[in-house]
């Protein structure tokens, strides 16, 4: 029987045949030597955190995709800014020593998503299914939809859709998870605090409604 199978020549992975990066540093199969010798130092620093990093496996942080719009629309994109924060955090967990400051990147993800849907792209590399994420377009159009809550009234309700690029990443990273790790469970199930922030969330959203159209009707008189 033919066996197609490579070695991984950063980490020394055996990876199946169809597969166009390593499943465990990521190293592309058709990596040049100065890309095989950064991905060798990543899996070395894997190997030394991999204590304090539980398996030493790359997680992202996750939502169903349910769950990541109803939390994202009652949160008025709050649940972004978290699912940012998360990721970042895990980033940073993956390069030993790496100054990121997933605090700072989160705060101003509309600039600094696009570096973070590329590592997310980057882990997805082995994935076919995902080859093609339009991860350019999609930082765009999250920098684009931010931008629309500057509009007037009611075009700012425009700025309800950022989740869709993130939507789209976190199903990448979904894959990621489901891949690196058997037991992976999916976050769907809608906690207490989640149905806290929930109602909350609705309650606001009443005001924002019902204060537009006072406004119009004020306009109108
Ligand atoms: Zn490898």
């Amino acid at each position: 029987m033919e066996n197609n199978n490579w070695v991984c020549p950063a980490c020394g992975q055996t990876n199946p045949p169809e597969s166009t990066a390593c499943s465990r540093c990521e190293c592309p199969s058709a990596a040049t030597e100065h890309e095989i010798e950064q991905y060798r130092k990543i899996a070395h620093n894997d190997a030394t955190s991999a204590a304090e990093n539980t398996d030493g496996v790359k997680q992202y942080f996750t939502a169903s995709n349910q769950k990541l719009v109803l939390m994202c629309v009652c949160t008025f994109s709050l649940y972004e800014i978290y699912w940012f924060y998360k990721n970042w955090t895990a980033i940073k967990q993956h390069y030993a020593g790496s100054k990121i400051m997933p605090a700072a990147r989160s705060l101003f993800s509309p600039i600094w998503a696009y570096s973070c849907f590329k590592e997310i792209k980057r882990s997805v590399a082995s994935i076919e299914t995902y080859n093609d994420l339009p991860i350019g377009n999609l930082a765009i159009a999250f920098f684009m939809l931010n931008l629309c809550s500057g509009l007037p009234d009611p075009f700012s309700l425009l700025s309800v859709l950022t989740f869709w690029p993130v939507m789209i990443v976190n199903n990448a990273a979904l894959a990621v998870n489901a891949r690196n790790n058997r037991d992976f469970k999916h976050n769907d199930e809608i906690t207490r605090n989640n149905k806290i922030v929930i109602a909350i969330g609705a309650f606001f959203w009443l005001f924002v409604i019902v204060g537009m159209f006072v406004n119009k009707n004020h306009h109108g008189l």
